[in-house]
């Protein structure tokens, strides 16, 4: 059918098509045509460069060729996945009814045809298009303007991992915004449009990561959201869920709105809101999140991240709740404490840990099994995921001891929904499926034999009516003579008689008994009155069997779907227990302890390392890792945390150090053991990180510009519960920039923030700040100089660098020996010049930080009264100064307030 008629009026497929584009604008549209999905207009221009598929033309519209590009059906899933995981939507429009429906309506009616599923990245459940290990969040974000008491806005958020029934909402301020959306690190983001056409928050929601889908205003509309969440989940009202602000009800029935409209008016099971306290979290920024490569490299792998160096756990499942717990560590420490307890628990019982994960690694799926079925997007297969799942649960439960026993409560938490799982229903599940069951539904024989009496009859039936075929075949051949006689089948002709037509006479010779069917090459087919009742009795055997199998099939999904809730929690209870185990085993492993975490301002870690370079150097068999202490805790009589300052040549691992201390908080707050030989952390309420250097040039910001931004969010947020990691700060600008800014910025911490912290730098002029600040002490990396080399020990020790090896470290990295051997004597040149260190009389001249934050009022009786600053400035001409003067100028000008 040609979408346009030779009159050049548009075809009624067209005329169909264009409506239903018309309905779905913002996904694109696959058409079902036959076997294929077809694309057309500006859809098929996107999906043919997205898939690198062929963009054709089909008739024209308007004049012009409709461009049209096509996916088999078969393969449409892969194609799918191409497409969500670029960010798209795609609408799949089906046909509706027969196409022999539609020709009774008259020769020129199009087939009925609806969009029956709109895909979107957040709302994925096929197991094939899902990433096992990973959560897939969809995220809603809401503003509620002068929400909290002081007048400035709230935000809401509430994400749903579909594939799983997950459902939590959360409310935060403008300055943890980013941090928490980079805690979930949603696949879709959905607010409404006019958010997104602000510029600073589009940023933001760009900066999570997922697709943005914007949807109307009216889908976050607060009045009604309580309405529309009691209506989801068919309560009367919510108290029963527990309290939410009005910023969460918004985001929470937002998200509903949206999963309703892409759903189609289906409802995926969820579980009911549940509060993600912000303040129960160890706020972490995405900017520090990415520099310490927790869930993925600065390159965008998983391969090489904290994640994929810890991960040790069997299941699907277990691997995403490992990924959530990194992303979100804990500060409530006597919930940190319950994890500690639960993988210590494992770390003693090792015989019931490898048990427990033996029986894990061939546990299914079962939470998204359970979604698709509950979508009815199930087929046997999830059937039987269910039922295996529920017998690991079983087999779990008896593997972990007994309820008695006095075992830690997070595991015992874990035992209990195991317990409660409709173990009766999972044992009915396993008699009911067979091993090996097919894709869908509608292709049968997934129900077991002895299962049901009527099936297994009308199943020997077929198979009775089987032999009796393979005896007619034999008894005409031996009555005929013909040994080439076969008897077959096709779905064309059904069974017939087939002959080498060379060899038919005596059938043809009798059309009243061989009734001739089909000449062929080479062969003749015919069927007789005997077959013909033979097959028609194998076929109505097979529609019935087939009938009563689908029977039991939504008989058995809705058992399935009432026990939901139980199966769900036992799920989560064989997430909770394959991390907990994964976590003792990686503690066995790689010799990581418990470390002691309260509420002190303590971190005190004794033979810390770095958990990734660690593994690393293990394997390539090369150097072991130095291990190092540090103590950043508050002395005697002081509950103020202290920072040290690291120098020590380029390579000589100060980065590694400053990391792997960053990471221990993170590993030790997220409920595992620790790289060290001891830890005591006092709860870190933010992690903060300046370390790296890397241009963002998709936001227009050079290297220096992108380090001064997050130097600022370090300044202007962290607390004296925080810890602060900085590396290198100043180093993208003029060396004395860069020093003033380092300067400044330790000032600014160890008077202002009060945070413990780790600052590493090659200002060697910085170390004349330990005199002044008390709770600043000097630490730097060992090496050893050898015949004019230099050897990193990767020791740290407290003291200053003397020097910073340059030279060295570039003779290692290979440049050209005249080269090296030039700047050795420029160096001796520049070190002959006794120069006075600036930093040593900043020390004497220039008044501490804090006594110079806070500005006296100038102002008295309305009028300015003389000053001096002022005079100062109005002599000051900066286009006529070199870098050094200005930043004389600078420090003149400040000794003068
Ligand atoms: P810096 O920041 O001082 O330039 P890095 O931290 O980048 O140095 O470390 C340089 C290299 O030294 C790393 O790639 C690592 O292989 C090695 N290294 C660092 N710390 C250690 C350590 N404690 N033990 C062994 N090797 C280390």
């Amino acid at each position: 059918q040609k979408p346009v008629q030779a009159d050049g009026k548009v075809t009624p497929m067209m005329a169909q098509f264009l409506e239903i584009k018309a309905a779905n604008p913002d996904s694109l549209l696959f058409y079902r045509m036959g076997d294929f999905y077809e694309l057309f207009f500006e859809d098929a221009e996107i999906a043919s460069a997205a898939l690198s598929i062929t963009l054709t033309k089909r008739g024209k519209h308007q004049g012009d060729d409709i461009p049209m590009c096509g996916v088999p059906v078969h393969a449409a899933d892969d194609y799918l996945q191409k497409l969500i995981a670029k960010g798209f939507r795609v609408s799949v429009c089906e046909q509706t009814e027969d196409p022999a429906e539609a020709k009774k309506r008259g020769s020129k009616s199009v087939v009925r045809r609806d969009v029956v599923r709109l895909v979107t990245p957040g709302t994925l459940t096929e197991e094939r298009l899902l990433d096992a290990g990973s959560n897939n969040f969809l995220m809603a974000l809401t503003r509620l303007k002068g929400g909290s008491l002081d007048g400035t806005a709230v935000y809401g958020l509430a994400w749903i991992d579909m594939s799983t029934g997950s459902f939590q909402v959360s409310e935060t301020d403008q300055q943890r915004l980013a941090a928490d959306l980079a805690q979930v690190s949603p696949r879709e983001l959905i607010l409404a449009d006019n958010l997104l056409q602000e510029s600073e928050l589009r940023l933001l929601a760009e900066q999570a990561g997922g697709a943005l889908s914007p949807v109307p205003r009216a889908f976050f509309d607060s009045s009604t959201a309580v309405d529309r969440l009691a209506h989801y989940f068919g309560v009367k009202t919510l108290d029963g869920f527990g309290t939410f602000s009005r910023a969460e009800l918004s985001a929470a029935a937002g998200i509903l709105s949206y999963i309703e409209k892409t759903q189609l008016g289906e409802r995926p099971p969820l579980d009911p809101p549940m509060r993600e306290a912000g303040a129960g979290r160890m706020l972490i920024d995405p900017a520090t999140r990415a520099n310490l490569e927790l869930s993925r490299t600065l390159s965008g792998e998983k391969q090489g991240s904290l994640l994929a160096t810890i991960d040790r756990t069997v299941t699907g499942s277990g691997s995403r709740l490992l990924a959530s717990r990194l992303a979100g560590p804990l500060v409530n420490v006597s919930a940190i404490q319950q994890r500690h307890d639960a993988v210590e628990h494992f770390l003693e019982n090792e015989i019931m840990r490898e048990g427990l994960r033996q029986t894990l690694k061939g546990a299914p799926d079962m939470a998204r099994a359970l979604s698709r079925i509950a979508l009815n997007r199930g087929g046997p297969r999830d059937i039987l995921s269910v039922a295996q799942g529920l017998a690991s649960a079983r087999a779990v439960l008896d593997q972990t001891g007994h309820s008695t026993d006095d075992i830690p409560a997070e595991v015992a938490a874990a035992r209990a929904s195991l317990e409660q799982a409709p173990h009766e229903l999972g044992a009915e599940l396993v008699r009911a499926i067979k091993e090996d069951p097919p894709l869908l539904k509608r292709d049968g024989s997934f129900i077991a034999t002895g299962y049901n009496a009527d099936l297994d009859e009308l199943r020997s039936l077929r198979d009775e009516s089987r032999k009796v075929i393979a005896k007619l075949q034999a008894d005409y051949s031996e009555e005929l003579g013909l040994r080439s006689l076969k008897i077959k089948h096709n779905n064309v002709l059904g069974w017939f008689i087939e002959a080498p037509t060379a060899q038919t006479e005596q059938l043809t010779a009798d059309p009243g008994r061989f009734i001739h069917r089909q000449t062929m090459a080479g062969a003749m087919r015919f069927t007789t009155t005997e077959l013909a009742d033979l097959e028609s009795k194998i076929a109505s055997a097979g529609e019935r069997s087939l009938a009563i199998e689908l029977d039991i099939f939504e008989r058995l999904t809705a058992a399935i779907i009432n026990a939901g809730d139980t199966i769900k929690a036992a799920a989560h209870g064989l997430g909770i227990l394959d991390v907990t185990a994964a976590l003792a085993k990686l503690a066995q492993e790689e010799n990581y302890v418990r470390p002691s975490v309260d509420e002190s301002r303590a971190f005190d870690i004794k033979g810390g390392r770095h958990p990734v370079v660690e593994l690393a150097l293990k394997k390539s068999a090369g150097d072991s890792f130095v291990a190092n202490d540090s103590n950043l805790g508050p002395d005697q009589d002081e509950d103020i945390g202290h920072i040290w300052l690291i120098t020590g040549p380029n390579m000589a691992g100060k980065s590694t150090y400053l990391r792997q201390n960053a990471l221990i908080a993170v590993l030790a707050q997220m409920g595992a053991f620790v790289p060290a030989t001891a830890a005591h952390i006092g709860v870190v309420d933010r992690l903060f990180s300046r370390v790296g250097a890397a241009d963002d040039l998709a936001r227009g910001r050079s290297t220096f510009m992108v380090e001064m931004v997050e130097t600022a969010a370090i300044l202007n947020q962290a607390g004296d519960r925080s810890l602060v990691i900085l590396d290198e700060i100043g180093r993208g600008t003029a060396t004395f920039d860069g020093l003033s800014i380092a300067w400044a910025t330790i000032e600014h911490l160890h008077e202002v923030n009060k945070s413990r912290a780790l600052f590493a730098t090659h200002y060697h002029e910085l170390t004349a700040l330990s005199a002044k600040l008390e709770r600043l002490s000097n630490s730097t990396v060992s090496v050893k100089e050898w015949k004019g080399d230099v050897i990193f020990l990767h020791e740290i020790v407290p003291g200053a660098a003397d020097r910073s090896y340059g030279i060295q470290v570039a003779k290692l990295a290979g440049l050209p020996g005249k080269v090296v051997e030039r700047s050795r004597q420029v160096l001796s040149q520049l070190e002959e010049q006794d120069r006075r260190s600036p930093a040593e009389s900043l020390i004497d001249e220039l008044p501490l930080f804090a006594s110079i934050t806070t500005p006296a009022p100038t102002v008295a009786g309305g009028f300015a009264e003389e000053d001096p600053l002022d005079d100062a400035l109005q002599e000051i001409d900066p286009d006529d100064m070199t870098p050094r003067e200005a930043l004389e100028a600078l420090y003149r000008l400040k000794a003068l307030r």
